[in-house]
């Protein structure tokens, strides 16, 4: 292998843990892998002692001493010790490699307590390829021959392919002892490792391979033919590494493991962790059904459960684990005998249904949604979920597997979008509902590109002098052959597929022109009050970026205020905090925007740096339709005084709302009965003209 080989990089992707210690143990070497194992920098793992990161030393030192006196390399089930303390149940192999008088040990260590947390933080170390990179081109000379080596003496084959032709482009001799072939042959022949795969396998490694995405690991068994013509069966962990285009892989002959092989072919077709069938048996049922039954109708339900995510990312892995464990076993519990259930990915399942009555599948669909409505318990916690299931009818709604999934996919959405914990059918406007975000998304881009998007600005005002407090910037995006398209219908695309970011850019751009023209004009006090998205605010840099900005611009913090929902806030509140303390800081001031339509948590809220509350309009459109909702806004506007919070009542259409508003000492007045939102230059020709945004009622005796 020359150079140019990223050998340095694939031993730090394996997603195993590779040692290299001394005969007294020292550690010479510790992969990524390892390090994240155990919990150390791999720094500080470098030097240290394998023994006192072992649980059990005895096990360790005996397997040394029996590799040391055959002379060869051993299996042993070892724990490990965590930095933080904890057991890591971990199995490995060591072996023995003698060098001008030096003994080495290569261990390969697996971890068996958490491969899913193991798989995350594989996913979280882009960073690291960046830092790697960098390294690497020195460290790759130096390195290149002791990895080599290194790889070398491992007992497992490790490879790494081409992420689009799957062409071999490495592999370590091992590959000799499960293939029969040397590392040459394969080598030279960069497909032979594919034609050696098991046909009924071979459909089953191409789907895996298609469905590995950047940046995750999975496993996979599969058999393969040995020159000999004997099949083996083989275990592979591969990471799928996007920025080498390589899928990277480490494989062991499980054949001869204690496992019976049809308890393998299970594996092969089952999830490890719930037992149902998976993606593959899913596939292959399907496949079945259209060749032996083609005319049999049947309801494919698609299963998605609603927040799981934030459950997995709050309790952890094993929590999440033990639900899907739970949930599985319901769904199951659910089902009649002949009906097919499989866990098709993370947090989602399918289930076929024989019975294609309409009215028995809303029964069946019904009495899924009920499955969670007793919440599943886990360490004494209760844990209440719900799902969205999107149902697809075969014949009617697709004729193959894949377009099955698909439209089952896009229902579920449907449902989710509904407001999660229902079943929706599949309907051919759905693929246009696609097909419109599709049509919004590219409007959007023509926005960026073309520099249409503009900024109106609606005043704020102030209930008690009537006079002008600030400006609230909206957004408005003129399309030339579409006319006008509204913010509430763009902002959701944009946010949907991350072009909010550009979008704010732009926003913050323009709104801060504007500071700058109406300085030049007036010394009177005013702000620009931004709307600010999730996506935005949960940037790491938000408010840093932004408050640069002001200060590159040369403009004074305060002439600027940021809108955010609750639910933007709410979405990762540890984030925002940060987020909120460091604007409010820097002197920009914050407004809680909708303020009534989400959690309306006041305890989160006073811990957060709000100035403001803004109480969303649809209290105030109706405010004399629905009664509660003067009491509503009444206590809202008590207790965000008490907070010391002021107050802006947001749609004020009409001019009873408005007077009973500041009867009612809502500080801050938006609506159209004062001013609907205007482009700059109307502003700034009122400006001119000295032309009030709004003349008071006379009936309330204002002056101006
Ligand atoms: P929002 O932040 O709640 O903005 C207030 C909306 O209420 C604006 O709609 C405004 O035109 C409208 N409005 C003002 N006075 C009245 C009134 O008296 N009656 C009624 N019925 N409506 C009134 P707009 O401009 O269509 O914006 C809709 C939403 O789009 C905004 O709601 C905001 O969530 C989003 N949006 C607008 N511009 C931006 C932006 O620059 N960035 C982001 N992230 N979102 C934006
Ligand atoms: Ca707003
Ligand atoms: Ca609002």
């Amino acid at each position: 292998m020359q150079a140019e080989a990223p050998l340095y990089d694939v031993l730090n992707y394996l997603p195993e843990g590779i040692l290299m210690v001394d005969e007294r143990g020292v550690i010479l070497f510790a992969n990524e892998a390892f390090s994240d194992m155990v919990g150390y920098e791999n720094d500080l793992l470098l030097g240290l002692n394998m023994l006192s990161l072992l649980a059990d030393i005895d096990v360790f030192t005996e397997c040394i001493a029996k590799v040391m006196r055959e002379g060869k390399s051993l299996n042993a089930d070892t724990d490990f010790l965590h930095r933080d303390g904890k057991i890591i149940q971990a199995i490995k192999s060591v072996r023995m490699i003698r060098k001008n008088n030096h003994i080495r040990f290569f261990v390969n260590v697996r971890n068996l307590t958490d491969v899913n947390r193991l798989n995350k933080e594989l996913l979280s170390s882009k960073e690291l390829i960046e830092h790697q990179a960098r390294e690497l081109s020195v460290l790759l000379t130096s390195k290149n021959q002791e990895i080599e080596e290194i790889l070398g003496s491992i007992n497992e084959v490790i490879w790494y392919i081409d992420n689009k032709t799957l062409s071999l482009r490495y592999v370590n001799n091992a590959v000799e002892g499960i293939f029969g072939f040397t590392k040459e042959i394969f080598l030279a022949d960069q497909s032979l490792w594919q034609q050696q795969i098991h046909p009924d396998d071979r459909a089953l490694v191409q789907m895996f391979f298609e469905t590995l995405a950047p940046g995750q690991s999975q496993e996979i068994r599969f058999r393969i033919f040995r020159s000999d013509g004997e099949f083996r069966w083989l275990n592979s962990r591969i990471h799928h590494h996007p920025k080498l285009q390589l899928f990277i892989g480490i494989t062991s002959d499980i054949t001869s493991s204690k496992t019976q092989s049809d308890e393998i072919a299970f594996l092969a077709y089952h999830d490890p962790l719930t037992q149902l069938p998976n993606r593959a048996k899913l596939k292959l049922q399907l496949d079945n059904r259209f060749e032996n039954s083609p005319s049999s109708p049947f309801a494919l339900l698609f299963l998605d459960l609603d927040n799981f995510k934030n459950i997995n990312d709050t309790m952890g892995h094993e929590i999440g684990d033990k639900i899907l464990i739970e949930v599985s076993r319901r769904i199951l519990e659910t089902a009649a005998k002949y009906d097919f259930c499989a866990r098709f990915g993370g947090d989602e399942f399918v289930v076929l249904l024989q019975d294609a009555d309409t009215s028995n599948i809303d029964i069946f669909a019904n009495r899924l949604i009920q499955i969670f409505k007793t919440p599943i318990q886990i360490n004494e916690l209760d844990f209440f979920l719900s799902t969205s299931i999107g149902i697809v009818l075969y014949p009617q709604d697709a004729s193959n597997g894949e377009d099955l999934i698909k439209h089952a996919d896009t229902a579920m959405y449907e449902a989710k979008n509904k407001g999660k914990n229902q079943f929706v059918y599949y309907h051919a406007s759905m693929q246009r509902a696609i097909h419109n975000f599709l049509h919004i998304e590219s409007l959007v881009r023509d926005g960026l590109s073309q520099n249409l998007f503009e900024l109106y600005f609606q005043p704020l005002i102030d209930s008690k002098t009537l006079r002008l407090e600030g400006y609230e910037a909206l957004l408005r995006l003129p399309h030339p052959q579409e006319g006008f398209i509204a913010p509430d219908i763009f902002i959701a695309v944009a946010e949907t597929n991350g072009d909010i970011l550009l979008i704010g850019k732009e926003v913050l751009r323009q709104a801060c022109d504007f500071i700058t023209t109406l300085r030049e004009r007036s010394d009177e006090p005013f702000f620009i009050a931004i709307n600010v998205s999730a996506k935005q605010l949960h940037q790491e840099y938000f408010a840093h970026d932004l408050l640069t900005y002001l200060e590159e611009r040369s403009i004074p913090p305060a002439f600027l205020k940021v809108e955010l929902t609750e639910s933007a806030v709410m979405e990762n509140i540890d984030i925002a905090a940060v987020q909120l303390t460091q604007l409010k800081k820097g002197g920009v001031r914050i407004a809680l925007d909708d303020f009534g339509t989400g959690y309306s948590s006041f305890a989160y809220l006073a811990q957060l740096p709000i100035d403001t509350l803004k109480i969303d309009k649809s209290f105030i459109l109706t405010l004399f339709e629905v009664n509660s909702h003067r009491h509503i806004v009444e206590a809202m506007s008590n207790l965000a005084h008490v907070l010391g919070m002021s107050v802006t009542a947001e749609g004020v259409e009409g001019s009873e709302h408005f007077d009973y508003l500041i009867e009612n000492k809502i500080d801050t007045l938006q609506g159209f009965h004062l001013c609907h939102p205007l482009p700059k230059d109307v502003i700034l020709q009122k400006f001119k003209n000295k032309d009030l945004y709004f003349t008071p009622a006379p009936s309330l005796g204002y002056t101006t």
